[in-house]
């Protein structure tokens, strides 16, 4: 593993609202990284916040992501703008004796830093890393990146050196008067996990005849 400083080590990061949910293994961000499969990637444009979606990949120490040459985000990140990456993974519902106990399992990380652009070989094998991730076996098969379409697509990487990790779980947490309550004592409670998998793959039409390729028959989520 690596000498970067510890999940919630740094001033920044240190959780400070249910500190009970901090995870400082950094094993256990990678793996909750590696298990996801979309971020949420903050930029501040204008004085204007925005959160916005992406598909990305941790590659070591880093996380890669990839947009349109022409988007204001991975504009503004390439041009060094700092930046917040979330991944969340929600794991079920927390039914509480009271509204106000009720919560949600999950597990997430949260990244601070400023993205590097990758260009040249190191964009090309960042984006064959991010295809392979999402897709396992894919980069075998479909047309890799031709250069017009580099040109068109900016590749950054977030170094994961200022990360925090929470994570939500167990059964609920109620108060002491509810759980004696003469009412809410006696209703149900406990949590509705909530499992992500893939649907059943769907050919377009001009694949209809076409076998399905045996790397797809390894996938599963969950
Ligand atoms: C699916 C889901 C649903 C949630 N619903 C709610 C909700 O309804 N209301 C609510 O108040 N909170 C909710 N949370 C928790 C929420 O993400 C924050 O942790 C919480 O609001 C405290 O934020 P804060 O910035 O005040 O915490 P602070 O403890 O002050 O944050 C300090 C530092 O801790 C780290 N940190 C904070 N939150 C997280 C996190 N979730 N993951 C990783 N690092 C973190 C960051 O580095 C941050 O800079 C939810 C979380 C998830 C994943």
């Amino acid at each position: 593993m690596t000498a970067l400083p510890a999940p919630g080590s740094t001033s920044r990061t240190q959780i400070k609202r249910l500190p009970e949910k901090t995870v400082v293994d950094r094993e256990i961000a990678y793996a909750i990284l590696d298990a996801g499969l979309m971020a949420h990637v903050a930029v501040v444009t204008d004085g204007q916040p925005y959160v916005v979606p992406v598909g990305y990949a941790r590659r070591g120490d880093e996380v890669i992501f990839h947009g349109s040459s022409a988007s204001r985000l991975f504009r503004t990140l390439a041009d060094g703008a700092p930046t917040c990456l979330t991944v969340t993974l929600l794991d079920g519902l927390v039914l509480s004796r009271s509204l106000f106990e009720s919560s949600m399992h999950y597990r997430t990380v949260m990244a601070l830093g400023t993205c590097r652009r990758l260009e040249g070989d190191e964009e090309v094998a960042a984006l064959l890393d991010l295809s392979e991730s999402l897709m396992p076996g894919r980069t075998t098969e479909a047309r890799h990146p031709l250069p017009q379409e580099l040109k068109a697509t900016i590749t950054l990487a977030l170094l994961l050196d200022e990360i925090s990790v929470k994570v939500s779980d167990g059964p609920p947490d109620d108060t002491d008067a509810d759980l004696v309550d003469p009412v809410y004592s006696k209703i149900w409670a406990g949590c509705v996990p909530i499992v992500e998998s893939l649907g059943e793959p769907v050919a377009d039409d001009l694949a209809s005849g076409v076998p399905l390729p045996d790397y797809m028959r390894t996938w599963s989520r969950g």
